[in-house]
């Protein structure tokens, strides 16, 4: 059995949570790659070392003294140094840094130092060896990953030197210069070491126990999800589910690897497994997976007597598609079919989007309805089971929720309801309980 660890940076803000991780780490021994977060917010007021490295990097390039930015974060490093009784010569290593620092100093660098740092303190306090993640994670020219080059490096240094550490959320540009992935990235370079070596299991330390059936904001204290698959992640994602980063799922779902979402502060919690085909499924609580959900959406409804073939629908969707716009989704009726999208999306070109619509499709008639919802529930287990729907309309309309569209895909692993902006909350609430309360 061989793991990959990602810790986020909730999980390495402290000597204390320094110490979770290291019990985590010494409880199985087939974790054998560390990939670290820069050190997050210890409370709710604190801030994220990365968004410091950011605010120093502003400071630099119009000039302004970053000085007092630059102690905090180094008393914070030297905090975790002494807490845990580390030698590493963090004082030197950082002061060396700052002095070299400039107007010209790249974002990307500055700020990879975050994950740096955390993972030089991190790896001797583990007793792993260090891989800079600038040696290790290759970018293309175009500022893609290089997979075939990244894994390969990975492998040669897991191979070559055991038990190591690897810094989250940058790597090197093939002419050398460091570049960072997007906010949250680290969790993309643990799936990436998860994918080199061939993990059975990715495990995704944060400070939740796993993922939620619902939006917490909006249900009290929802359960959380124990199994489910990659397929109904993408769903719950797709419709407005904040997990992971959107690009950790693929590399380690492509190579056939669980991902484990677990909680560095509830460690006995066994967390979300996501999977590819869930194996036993008599242990599963509920009978949905999850449910989540979008507000804002438009939807354009076009009218055409005696519409006979779909040249009229094709030439609609090729006018969105021309201003850019992705479609949620579509319903047809017999003279009429109505394009929802989100409003967001669409709002600088709506009024062109329109007169297109007019002029290319000759329609009798095109409505506009702003101030709509959509609501996704998800669930494998409703494949083929008669009654699903007839309990969701029934709980819609108990609460007096008016329906205006629907759509079920035709794998049957979820249905999405558009409801009115401010029905929103009241819907997300009434299938929560009928499904999971
Ligand atoms: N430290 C980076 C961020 O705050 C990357 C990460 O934590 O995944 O976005």
């Amino acid at each position: 059995m061989l793991k990959v660890v990602k810790f986020g940076g909730s999980s390495v803000a402290s000597a204390e949570q320094f110490r979770k991780v290291k019990a985590v780490m010494e409880a199985d021994p087939a974790r054998r790659v560390a990939v670290i977060s820069a050190a997050g917010k210890r409370t709710p007021d604190d801030h994220k070392m990365t968004d410091l490295l950011y605010l120093v990097h502003a400071h630099l390039r119009y000039g302004v003294p970053a000085d007092d930015i630059l102690a905090v974060l180094r008393s914070r490093l030297v905090e975790i140094r002494d807490g845990l009784g580390l030698a590493f010569p963090i004082e030197r290593e950082f002061d060396g840094y700052a002095a070299s620092l400039s107007k010209e100093t790249g974002a990307d660098e500055l700020v990879s130092r975050g994950e740096y740092f955390t993972s030089r303190l991190m790896a001797e306090y583990l007793g792993f060896a260090f891989v800079d993640a600038a040696d290790v994670v290759q970018f293309t020219y175009e500022g893609k990953i290089d997979e075939e080059k990244t894994y390969a490096a990975i492998r040669g240094a897991a191979s070559e030197r055991g038990r190591i550490v690897i810094p989250g959320f940058y790597g090197r540009l093939p002419g050398g210069r460091v570049k960072t992935l997007t906010r949250g990235g680290s969790d993309v370079t643990g799936a990436l070491a998860a994918a080199a070596i061939g993990a059975d299991v990715y495990e995704n330390w944060t400070d939740v126990s796993g993922i939620l059936m619902a939006d917490p904001r909006i249900v009290d204290r929802p359960s959380s999800i124990r199994q489910i698959t990659y397929a109904e992640l993408k769903e719950l994602t797709m419709m407005g589910a904040s997990v992971l980063h959107e690009d950790a799922v693929e590399p380690v779902r492509r190579a056939g690897i669980a991902l484990n979402i677990r909680n560095t502060n509830d460690p006995a919690d066994p967390g979300t497994m996501i999977v590819e085909k869930v194996e036993n499924e008599e242990d599963s609580e509920h009978f949905i997976t999850g449910l989540a959900g979008k507000r804002n959406f438009t939807a354009l409804t076009l009218s055409k007597r005696d519409m006979e073939d779909s040249q009229t629908l094709i030439k609609a969707l090729q006018i969105l598609d021309r201003h850019k716009v992705f479609v949620e989704h579509v319903t047809l009726g017999l003279d009429s079919f109505s394009i929802m999208f989100s409003t967001e999306e669409a709002e600088e070109d709506l009024y062109e989007i329109v007169a297109e619509m007019k002029s290319e499709c000759h329609p009798d008639k095109v409505d506009i309805q702003e101030k709509l919802a959509l609501i996704s529930v998800v669930g494998r287990r409703m494949m083929y089971r008669p009654g699903t729907s007839g309990k969701l309309f029934a709980a819609l309309g108990d609460k007096n929720v008016n329906i205006r569209t629907i759509k079920q895909g035709a794998d049957e692993l979820s249905i999405m309801v558009g409801v009115k902006n401010e029905d929103f909350e009241k819907a997300v609430r009434a299938l929560y309980e009928e499904f999971a309360g």
